[in-house]
């Protein structure tokens, strides 16, 4: 296997550090550093950004960025046995690579790192939903980032790039296409990960437009399609009945047909409802 930079292959580096795999951790590795560099690139032009990664392991995807130009990776890990892995790495590409241990959740990145930022990570699966959620939903917008480039199981993949009529449209698809570029720009099999999990998984790479696609207030978008889609089965006159006691004459003025279900609606539509609903 050929190699990006001259630190050791990544199963030497497990070997040495005692990485096993700890499921709790979602941990399946990426070996392969022509993969990794591979993802990196999907990231965009690196060499003016500073990128967040979250869960670096032992560094996989760590290495592919710093070769890829990455003026500076930030690497946020919360298992400490990754940590003297990635010292290595940053021995290697000096001043281009802060390590801070901890729970993605928990800590706030932005104190350590300089615009323009894009974040790029093989995500644990537990936690990468709740993550996704958190960076599309900042207070002000545009947010603090430029673009995402995430792994995720190819499932939750196709929810955030589905398009109307597909069964896995929904809350998700909106919130990602809303206010972003959202495609599938890479399928991966269970093999290319150590150890292989069960399903396959798929990067997404999302941009941030510089505003909506579509004028809505956030939270009223946010409930509106919570409730349209709580009951995706219903017609939308009876699904969102609770919201507005005109709701019939409301999704007329909308655009939209009272019959028709959540799943039929286009995102202009449902960002005309919310905005009906407001005035
Ligand atoms: N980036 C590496 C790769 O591609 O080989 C590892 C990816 S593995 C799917 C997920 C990584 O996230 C693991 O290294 C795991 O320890 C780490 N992790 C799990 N939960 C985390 C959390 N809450 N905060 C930060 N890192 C976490």
């Amino acid at each position: 296997m050929s190699t990006i930079d001259s630190l050791p292959p990544l199963r030497e580096v497990i070997a040495t550090h005692q990485l096993s795999a700890r499921k709790s951790l979602g941990q399946n590795f990426l070996l392969d550093l022509n993969l990794t560099a591979k993802i990196a690139r999907q990231a965009g032009d690196l060499a003016d950004c500073d990128v967040l990664e979250i869960g670096p392991g032992p560094g996989g995807l760590t290495r592919g960025l710093l070769a890829e130009g990455a003026r500076r990776v930030l690497a946020v890990e919360k298992d400490s046995r990754c940590i003297a892995a990635l010292q290595q790495i940053q021995a290697a590409y000096p001043g281009r690579l802060q390590v801070i241990e901890g729970d993605a959740l928990a800590i706030d990145p932005l104190a350590h790192l300089k615009p323009p930022i894009r974040i790029a990570a093989n995500l644990p699966y537990n936690i990468g939903t709740e993550l996704l959620v958190r960076w599309l939903t900042p207070p002000d917008w545009p947010p603090f980032w430029k673009s995402l480039t995430l792994m995720f199981q190819r499932e939750v993949a196709e929810r955030i790039v589905a398009q109307p009529g597909s069964k896995v449209y929904g809350r998700l698809a909106i919130l990602a296409q809303w206010r972003c570029d959202a495609r599938i720009v890479m399928s991966l099999p269970p093999e290319a990960f150590t150890p292989p999990p069960k399903i396959s998984s798929a990067v997404v790479h999302l941009n941030a437009l510089a505003r909506p696609r579509y004028p809505a207030n956030a939270d009223s978008l946010s409930r509106v399609v919570a409730m349209a889609f709580n009951q995706r089965r219903k017609m939308l006159r009876s699904a969102l009945k609770g919201i507005a006691p005109d709701i019939e004459d409301r999704l007329r003025a909308a655009g939209l047909k009272p019959t028709e279900r959540a799943e039929q609606v286009s995102l202009e539509g449902f960002c005309a409802l919310a905005r009906i609903l407001d005035s």
